[in-house]
Formats: structure tokens, C-alpha cells, sequence
């Protein structure tokens, strides 16, 4: 039961540890076969190593997709060297005693990202079929599938002069379908991601709580969970108040989502009927709600607030002037529970930390008789996506707004149109059919802030302007220039853009396009 090691296939993506595996064997007198760029560093290391190439008397093709699937490599891993003797001989076939293979980085290349051509490179196919052969002729070969490994097969090599026992063998074989089986339920995984969601959905679905009723009061209603141990609406904690309502939930959702977005400063979003009707950030919490609350308080009487950081007593202080529905927030001083404590209906909730925005997740939406099933929207530009498209450029100042204007329009539904000053938003239009009307009533809104603050000029004057899809015609654009916004940020791609352009230049505005589009409805 114990095989005398004389011939090693190695053939890695990671190679790590791969240079002194290969001295070490080598040392041994063992035979080195490997693949194109594992060959390549074994022997950029002095190595003297065989290419499967030469073994098999076929090249790598296709882009390596065909390196090793060949009989003499898989003969050579599969053969009982006793009974298939003859078949060695007949089809010249030498025996592979040990096979080193970690495959291509699904995984992490999913995990980037990447776009769907380059995941699907990076299923590894010969890799998994030569894990497989070896890990079954476990009475003969020995497979190491990770690097951590290396060590422990050295000195198996060590303890029994230079062969592998039985009991190793089938240990790494264990090891190694383990690996295969990972590998083949992420990519099982990936491709199944919008096939497979409802079914999983309703697989995972449970009961958290049945609701009194649903957005209106003739209609039954129940909230389910996913077991996702994402931080939100759906895993907080409950500090008071009475049960979340169906209404309740949604906008709290809508709410953590929204401040999870901002992770440098304080943060704070106040949010209506599912909507932003003010986004704020500030040098402590108290002032990012301030100037949340500022930007449309008719709108946020009945708000929920989210907060980016912990509620303290300052803060708390502050919301427990108007009315509330609902305060969730990563977490919650004693003393701002204390606070709270006196508004019996106020629902405090903390989520312990906040949700990752760019977290991959799916959407799923019912309409009569199906589903509608999406990615989340995790899109994110950054500063080096952005495309200054006007005589004018922004300052830093209005790059900041505009970063901050694009974040909150992403959350408020289309038609969205987001004015933001100094770190605020100072005018809101959402859910607008006509993307002018929602410049319109996002312009009338900075204009009722400064009334309501006794402000002699508009919150629009000198702001800078999100729109979340392009301007189809320059008449939106115009719009906000005429209430005062100075610089604007939008996706661009209209068939209209010159038009749009030539009227920012003409306005006097700066703008960039983001190159991407956020809808929400
Ligand atoms: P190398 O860097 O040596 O060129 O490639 C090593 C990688 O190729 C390993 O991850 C191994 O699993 C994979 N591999 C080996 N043979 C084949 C094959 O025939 N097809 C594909 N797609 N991958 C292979």
C-alpha cells in the first residue's frame, strides 16, 4: 500500500509554495511534469521539468481551456498499475504518482466582479478532471489541491523514504472531492443566480411575523424572512415601540440601505413613502439630522430615520421634537434610549453594524403571475468614472455634492431629481412621470426650505443637481439652472447629449456624466 513517488504532475494557478515543492521533489529524484505557466516558474527556478505537451504529443490549445485533458495524462493518473498493466504498455501510457493541481480562481473571480465571460474563463475543467482521477485511484496516487498541504506531503515523503502510505492518500483524497465539490456548488451557484432565485426564496422564506395588515388596512399582510444575516429592517433589534408596520418596514429598509451608503462622515436619511425626503451628513450625527430634517420638514413629520453611527443623546434629543415612526441605527447610547423612552410609539431599532452596500444580493419583485427577478443595484462610480463634459469644471466643493446628490438620487424612485449643498440635500423630486416635472418639484422644494428657514434665497442657488437617468432633452437641465443649481451630475448617453451640452455651456453650468444609470421603481 505504500507507492514510491517517481513521477509528480504539478499544475497550478496559485503558486504559491510552488518553487520549493518542486526543489524538494526534485531532490527526490522525482519526475517533474507540469502545465504552460507552472512549468514556466519551475523552470525560471532551474528546475528541470517535462511539459504535459511533451507527454501527451498534443499542444495546449484554446486558450488552455484543452492542456491536460488527454488519455496519457489521465491514464497515467487512473491506471491500477496492476490490472491495467497491459493497457499502460499497450497505449504507452506512464504511471503519474502524484498530481499537484489548484484550480483557476472561480471564486475569487466572481467575488471581483468580473464580468460573466471572464467567470466562465475561469472554470478550471482539466483541473477538477485530473483532482477527480487521482482522488479515485487513491490505491496508487496521491493528490494535493492545496498549497497548506505541501508541508504535510514533504514530510510524509520524509517518514517513509520517499512513497505515500495508504492512509495519506485517502486523506488527501477526502480532501481533494471536498475541493471539487466547493468548486462546482459555487459555480453551481453563480449560474443558478437568477434561475434558481425564487425557488430559493421560497425555500428560505420564513415566517418572522404576521403584520396587522398591509399598506392599507383591508389588506392581510406577513413578513418573511431570508435567514440572510445582512444588518437591516430584517435582523434589528426592537428596543421600543409597538410592532413595525408593513409601511414600516419597507421605508426602514429603503432608510438603512440609503445611510449605509455614507461611511466617512455622520450620516443621517429621513425617509417618506419609501423615499429620501432629506439625506444629510455633518461633523456629528445631531447636525446631519439637523440638516436632514431641514431640507423638508412638512415631509418628515412620521419619518423614519437612519443613522450611520451610533444614536446618542444629542441626536436623540433632537428627533424627540417631532413626531417619529421609526430611529434605526447601527446602535444606541443608554442615554439616548433614555430619551426615547418618554415617546411610547417611537421604534427604536439597532442593527449592530451597517449593511455593505456593494454586497452582491437579488431583487425580486412580483407581478401577476411571475417574477421579476434583478441584481441590486450595487453600481458605483468613482471619481475616476466621472467625465467632465462642459467649458466649466467642478470644484472639489461641488464634486463632493455632486457624489453626494448621485448616492441619494440612486435611492429615491424614478424619475429622480436630487439638489445638495454643503453635504446636504436641499431639494428632493421623486417618483415623477416627466423627469421636468421632478426637476420642477425638486426646484420648488429648495425654494419652500429657504421659506421655512427664513432664508431670503432659494437652497437651490449655487447647488449642484443628480439626475438618475439622462436628460432626454435640455428642458430638465434648464430647469435647475433657472432655480440656481450651478453644477449637475447625470448619466449622459442621450441621443440629445450635444443639445444638453451646448445648453449647460450656454447656462454656464458644469457637468459630468457618470456613465451609468440608476432607476429605482
Ligand atoms: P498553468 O499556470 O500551469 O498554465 O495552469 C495551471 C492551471 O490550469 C491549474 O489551475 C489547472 O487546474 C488548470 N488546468 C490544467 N489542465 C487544464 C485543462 O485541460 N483545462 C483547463 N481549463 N484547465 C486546466
Amino acid at each position: 500500500t505504500t507507492v514510491p513517488l517517481k513521477r509528480a504532475l504539478l499544475s497550478v494557478s496559485d503558486k504559491e509554495g510552488l518553487i520549493e515543492l518542486g526543489q524538494a521533489l526534485a531532490a527526490r529524484g522525482v519526475e517533474l511534469l507540469s502545465t504552460g505557466g507552472s512549468a514556466k516558474a519551475l523552470r525560471e527556478a532551474g528546475l528541470d521539468v517535462r511539459d504535459v505537451a511533451d507527454l501527451t504529443g498534443s499542444p495546449e490549445m484554446m486558450d488552455g481551456r484543452v492542456k491536460t485533458l488527454h488519455p496519457k495524462v489521465h491514464g497515467g493518473l487512473l491506471a491500477l498499475r496492476d490490472a491495467h498493466a497491459g493497457d499502460m504498455e499497450a497505449h504507452g501510457i506512464e504511471a503519474i504518482d502524484l498530481l499537484v493541481v489548484n484550480l483557476y480562481p472561480f471564486e475569487a473571480t466572481v467575488a471581483s466582479g468580473a464580468d460573466e465571460a471572464s467567470c466562465i474563463e475561469n472554470i478550471d475543467i482539466g483541473g477538477p478532471a485530473m483532482i477527480r482521477a487521482a482522488a479515485k485511484n487513491q490505491g496508487w496516487c496521491c493528490v494535493v489541491t492545496d498549497p497548506e498541504d505541501y508541508g504535510a506531503l514533504l514530510a510524509e515523503l520524509e517518514a517513509n523514504d520517499g512513497a505515500t502510505t495508504l492512509a495519506f492518500r485517502q486523506r488527501q483524497s477526502a480532501i481533494a472531492y471536498g475541493r471539487t465539490a466547493a468548486y462546482d456548488a459555487a459555480v453551481s451557484t453563480w449560474m443558478a443566480r437568477f434561475e434558481d432565485t425564487p425557488r430559493r426564496v421560497a425555500a428560505s422564506a420564513r415566517l418572522a411575523q404576521p403584520l396587522r395588515y398591509g399598506e392599507n388596512p383591508h389588506q392581510s399582510a406577513a413578513f418573511y424572512t431570508d435567514g440572510s444575516a445582512r444588518p437591516g429592517v430584517a435582523t434589528a433589534t426592537q428596543h421600543q415601540g409597538k410592532a413595525l408596520s408593513y409601511n414600516n418596514i419597507n421605508d426602514t429598509d429603503a432608510a438603512v440601505e440609503l445611510v449605509a451608503e455614507f461611511t466617512e462622515r455622520p450620516a443621517v436619511a429621513i425617509i417618506k413613502h419609501a423615499n429620501p425626503c432629506g439625506v444629510a451628513t455633518g461633523e456629528t450625527l445631531a447636525e446631519a439630522y439637523q440638516r436632514a430634517f431641514d431640507c423638508d420638514r412638512t415631509s418628515a413629520f412620521g419619518g423614519i430615520v437612519a443613522l450611520n453611527g451610533t444614536l446618542d443623546a444629542e441626536t436623540a434629543e433632537l428627533m424627540a421634537g417631532i413626531f417619529t415612526e421609526v430611529v434605526i441605527a447601527p446602535d444606541a447610547t443608554d442615554e439616548a434610549k433614555a430619551v426615547f423612552a418618554a415617546k411610547k410609539n417611537l421604534r427604536l431599532l439597532t442593527t449592530g453594524t451597517l449593511p455593505d452596500p456593494a454586497a452582491a444580493r437579488r431583487m425580486m419583485k412580483q407581478v401577476a403571475g411571475g417574477w421579476l427577478v434583478q441584481d441590486h443595484d450595487a453600481g458605483h462610480v468613482t471619481e475616476s468614472d466621472l467625465r467632465v463634459v462642459t467649458k466649466r469644471q467642478p470644484t472639489k466643493a461641488q464634486m463632493d455634492d455632486m457624489a453626494l446628490a448621485w448616492t441619494v438620487a440612486k435611492h429615491v424612485k424614478s424619475n429622480a431629481i436630487v439638489y445638495a449643498k454643503d453635504g446636504a440635500t436641499v431639494g428632493i423630486g421623486a417618483g415623477q412621470m416627466s423627469r421636468v416635472d421632478s426637476s420642477r418639484i425638486a426646484a420648488r422644494k429648495a425654494q419652500d426650505m429657504a421659506e421655512v428657514l427664513g432664508l431670503p434665497e432659494t437652497m437651490a442657488k449655487g447647488s449642484v443637481v443628480a439626475s438618475d437617468a439622462f436628460f432626454p432633452f435640455a428642458d430638465g437641465l434648464l430647469a435647475a439652472a433657472e432655480a440656481g443649481a450651478e453644477a449637475v451630475i447625470q448619466p449622459g448617453g442621450s441621443m440629445r447629449d450635444e443639445e444638453v451640452i451646448a445648453a449647460a455651456d450656454a447656462a454656464g453650468l458644469a457637468m459630468v456624466f457618470t456613465g451609468m444609470r440608476h432607476f429605482r421603481h
